[in-house]
C-alpha cells in the first residue's frame, strides 16, 4: 500500500502521536484494574467534548456498530420509530429499526437542504406517538447539515427519545448533547476525531438506559447491546476484551482535540473558503442550503468520469478524494476537510491537484482555486 494523503470524508489522516500511542506496550484490559480507570477517564474526556454529563461508552467496531447498537437496544417489536431522512445515512436508519422489529415512519426532507424544522414541527403536532426518532447531523454522502438543536427540542417536547448520528459532524461542528437534549449521540474514530477506523462511541442518557431497562423482552443482540455496558465500572467487567491499543490511540486523538481550541473556527473557515473557491472556479456545490463544515460535495462537470478523475489524482498527485454512493454515485465528488484534514496546506494542495486533474481531463476552471482559497482562509 502506497502512503497517500487521504482527503476523504473519513477515514481521515492520523497524526503521528496517535499512531505511536497505538504502538505502546499494553496490559490485560480485562484483568488490570488500571485499565478500567483509563477507559472511564477516556469516556469522561469524550463526554466533555460532547458537552454532556451522560454516560459514554466506547465500543469495538466502527460507526455503523454505534448506529445499530442504538436501534437494537431501544427497539422492541411493534415500536413506532420516526426516521428523519434527508440523505443516505438518514434513510439507512430505517433498516436497523426494521431489523429489530420496529415500525418505521419516515419524515422525508429535501435531499439538498437541511431538514425544515417548521415542517417537522407541524408533522409532530399531528403524529407524535413514537418511542424514539433518528436523525443524522452531517449526512456525509451529500454533505447536508441538520439543525440538531432545534430538531431534538421538537422531539423531546413530544416525549420522543432522540438518537443522533454525528459520526461526521462532531469535532467539525458544534455538538451540545445536554443543551440540545440528545439521548444517544453516536460518533466514530475515523472522522474528525482523526484516529484510525475501528471504534465507535456513544453518549447515553439516563432516560435511554431506563427505556432499555424497562423492555418487555431482552435486547436481541449481544454485540449491539448497550445495556450490558451500563455497570462495567461497578462490576469491573467488560462484555468482551476491549481493543486496548485502539483505545489508547483514541485517547491521544481526544487529547489532541482538547488542545486544539480553535478547531471549530478552523473547520468553518476552511469549509467556507473551499466552497468559495469551488464556486468561483465554475463548479457547482451539490447542497443548496445547510452546508456542513466537514465535507464539500461538488457536482461532477459534464463528461468527467469520477473514477477516472479520482484515479488520476492519486496517480499524479498522491491525494485521495472520494466519489459518493447510492443515488449520488457517479454524480459528485467529495473532499473531506475533517479533523487532521482540515488544514490550510493540505486543502490548498488538494485543490491544486483537483484543478490540474480536471484540466487534464478537459475541464478548465475559471479561476485559480488555490489562490481564491488562500485569500479567504
Ligand atoms: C462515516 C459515517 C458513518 C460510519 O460508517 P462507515 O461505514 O464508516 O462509512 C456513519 N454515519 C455517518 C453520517 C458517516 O459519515
Amino acid at each position: 500500500m502506497k502512503v497517500s494523503q487521504i482527503m476523504t470524508p473519513g477515514p481521515t489522516q492520523v497524526r503521528e502521536n496517535v499512531r505511536m500511542a497505538r504502538a505502546l506496550a499494553t496490559t490485560n484490559p480485562d484483568l488490570d484494574l488500571q485499565f478500567y480507570e483509563f477507559y472511564k477517564e477516556t469516556c469522561e474526556e469524550i463526554g466533555q467534548f460532547l458537552k454532556t454529563s451522560n454516560e459514554v461508552r466506547i465500543l469495538s467496531g466502527e460507526g455503523i456498530l454505534g448506529l445499530e447498537a442504538a436501534c437494537a437496544s431501544l427497539t422492541e417489536n411493534g415500536d413506532r420509530v420516526l426516521v428523519i431522512d434527508n440523505g443516505i445515512f438518514g434513510e439507512g436508519f430505517a433498516d436497523f429499526v426494521k431489523m429489530y422489529g420496529g415500525e418505521v415512519v419516515v419524515f422525508k426532507g429535501d435531499r439538498k437542504r437541511a431538514i425544515d424544522t417548521q415542517k417537522l414541527g407541524k408533522f409532530l403536532e399531528k403524529d407524535h406517538d413514537f418511542k424514539y426518532a433518528t436523525v443524522v447531523h452531517c449526512d456525509t454522502p451529500s454533505g447536508v447539515l441538520n439543525d440538531i438543536d432545534k430538531i431534538c427540542h421538537l422531539l423531546k417536547r413530544m416525549n420522543i427519545l432522540t438518537v443522533v448520528d454525528s459520526v461526521a459532524g462532531m469535532g467539525g461542528e458544534e455538538v451540545r448533547v445536554d443543551e440540545w437534549k440528545i439521548d444517544i449521540v453516536i460518533g466514530a474514530s475515523q472522522k474528525c476525531v482523526s484516529a484510525p477506523a475501528g471504534l465507535t462511541f456513544l453518549s447515553i442518557s439516563e432516560e435511554a438506559f431506563e427505556s432499555m431497562d424497562q423492555r418487555k423482552k431482552p435486547i436481541a443482540s449481544y454485540y449491539c447491546n448497550l445495556l450490558i455496558w451500563k455497570d462495567y465500572y461497578k462490576n469491573k467487567w467488560f462484555p468482551y476484551t476491549p481493543p486496548i491499543s485502539d483505545i489508547v490511540g483514541l485517547r491521544q486523538a481526544f487529547d489532541n482535540i482538547k488542545e486544539d481550541t480553535g478547531i471549530l473556527e478552523r473547520h468553518n473557515s476552511i469549509a467556507k473558503a473551499t466552497r468559495k473557491a469551488v464556486k468561483k472556479a465554475g463548479l457547482s456545490l451539490y447542497i443548496e442550503e445547510g452546508y456542513s463544515n466537514t465535507v464539500t460535495v461538488i457536482e461532477l462537470p459534464k463528461d468527467i468520469n469520477d473514477k477516472v478523475l479520482l484515479k488520476y489524482m492519486v496517480d499524479e498527485f498522491n491525494v485521495f478524494i472520494a466519489g459518493s454512493f447510492g443515488y449520488l454515485q457517479g454524480k459528485v465528488i467529495r473532499i473531506g476537510h475533517m479533523g487532521e484534514n482540515a488544514k490550510r496546506d493540505k486543502m490548498a494542495y488538494t485543490l491544486l491537484a483537483l484543478q490540474s486533474s480536471l484540466k487534464e481531463l478537459g475541464f478548465d476552471c475559471k479561476t485559480n482555486m488555490v489562490e481564491v482559497f488562500l485569500s479567504e482562509v
